[in-house]
Parts: structure tokens; sequence; C-alpha cells
């Protein structure tokens, strides 16, 4: 079987939010009546890339935020309800890939799970580079085919201009890197399962699952979803998938779990 080289999970700092937006769940995000004027919690909202080393090129799996995120996002509205406020300046994808002694050059494929603002806040990062930037063929079409600046958490700014090249149906990229259809989330949103020689198999959930309290069993799912039955579907997929495999999952959000992972520039997974 083909396997990957080495894979770095890269930190960029966190967003903060109302669970809610997060998770739809009774005694967490939803009070009963014994806390009815209580407030939602708001809870971090943890951001991370993930650099994938082949002997066939360099892959980064989504690009976090950007940091004029506060202007940038202002047309939106986003900035109020999903403050990138907990980042240091050492944090930034571009002070993280410094610090990892990568360049911009050097990296082939930028793949985006999805064209959300906090996934694609630093594509255009790449636009005169050799990268090529890579997303879900209905992620394209819907992320460039409505009128007007921004669509829900779509912001046109983060990516047009850029030339995109499509995948469609679960696509094995480069070996040991299969793209995985999972929908639900956004129309053309993607996971990614990496094989690798000693830590075996790894899925990057991005947002069809938010943090292991969405994975369940059972699914629990967010305020941002474009279609709950393919979340649902798209989840127990990826179930399907680790079950075989014995797969780690590494959930697109999660505040208690992006802690324990083994963290670059630091740490890395062969
Ligand atoms: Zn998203």
């Amino acid at each position: 079987m083909a396997t990957v080289n080495k894979v770095s999970v890269i930190p960029c700092g966190a967003m903060t939010a109302d669970l809610t937006w997060l998770l739809i769940k009774p005694g967490r995000s939803i009070n009963d009546r014994t806390s009815k004027n209580s407030p939602a919690p708001w809870v971090d909202v943890p951001s991370h890339c993930v650099l994938v080393e082949t002997d066939e090129g360099k892959i980064l799996w989504d690009t976090s935020c950007p940091r004029d995120w506060e202007e940038r996002w202002q047309p939106t509205g986003l900035q109020e309800f999903f403050p990138y406020d907990k980042v240091s300046d050492d944090e930034y994808l571009d002070s993280r890939l410094n610090q990892m002694g990568v360049g911009l050059d050097e990296i082939d494929y930028v793949i985006l799970s999805h064209l959300h603002f906090d996934h694609a806040g630093n594509a255009q990062m790449f636009k005169n580079t050799n990268a090529k930037l890579v997303c879900h063929e209905k992620e394209r079409d819907f992320a460039f085919g409505f009128g007007g600046l921004f669509n829900g958490a779509h912001l046109k700014t983060d990516y047009e201009g850029l030339d995109f090249q499509t995948v469609s149906g679960d696509t094995e990229f480069l070996p040991g890197v299969t793209l995985l259809e999972t929908p639900g989330h956004t129309v053309g949103c993607m996971s990614m399962q990496v094989d690798l020689p000693d830590s075996g198999t790894m899925i990057f959930t991005s947002d069809a699952v938010y943090m292991g309290e969405s994975y369940g069993p059972p699914a629990t799912p967010a305020a941002i979803v474009n279609n709950l039955e393919q979340f649902y579907a798209s989840v127990e997929k990826l179930r399907d998938i680790q079950e075989r495999t014995d797969a780690t999952m590494v959930f697109g959000h999660d505040a208690e779990q992006i802690h324990k992972l083994r963290l670059a520039p630091e740490g890395s997974y062969t």
C-alpha cells in the first residue's frame, strides 16, 4: 500500500463563537428551564491546517483564517459571530510555515476542504506560486456561482481570481492521500484520508465533523449545515472507514482534541 512520509498538523490559533453554531445539543448549547436566562456558552473554535509530505509532492490541506479577518469579514458580519481573536502573531499560517522552514514555493498542492472563510482565508497567499489549488467540483461551482460578495460563510474575496483544479468522487489524489466526498456542511465539503507507515490511517474531517461531540455516536449536527441528510450520511461514511481502517480521526474545530495532537512546528506523524 502506498503511504505518505510525514503529516504535520499546523495549529493556527482559534476563533471564538457561541457553541450553538457548532453543536445543537440539549443540555450543552440549548438550555433547559433551570437556565432560561443564562447565555449560551462561548467556546474556542480552533483552526488548523495540515502539511502532507509525499514522494510525489507536498500538500497543504486548508489555509485557516487571514490576518486581516476583521476588515475582510466586515461585509459579512461574521467577525461579530466568529472573531479570530485567540491567535498570536506566531500562530498565523504564514508564521507557522516559516517556523517549519517551508517556503510557499515548496508547496505543490493547496487542497481546500471547502471554501468557507475560515478554511480558504489564506488561499490568496498562493496566487503567484507554483502551487495548484484544488477543491471539489461542486464547491467551486457553488462558490463562484452566486451573485454578490458573499453567501453565508463563502466570501469571494478569499478565492476570486484563483484557478482551481477540481475533483469529484472519492479520489486517491496522491499515493496514500485520498480525498473523500463528505457533503452536508457545504455542497462540496471533503475530508482527507492519509495512510502513514507508523501512525496508520488518519482522517482529517474538516467541517464534515466539527468536534468529537458532533461525531458521537449519535452524530449531532451544527447550526451551519447546508443539507442535514447529507451531513448524517457523511458522518456515517467516515465512521465506516474509521472502523475498517482503525483510523485516527482529527476533527475540524475541536478545542479539546487539538491540544492532544502532536503539533507543528515540533511534532509530526510518520
Ligand atoms: Zn465550514
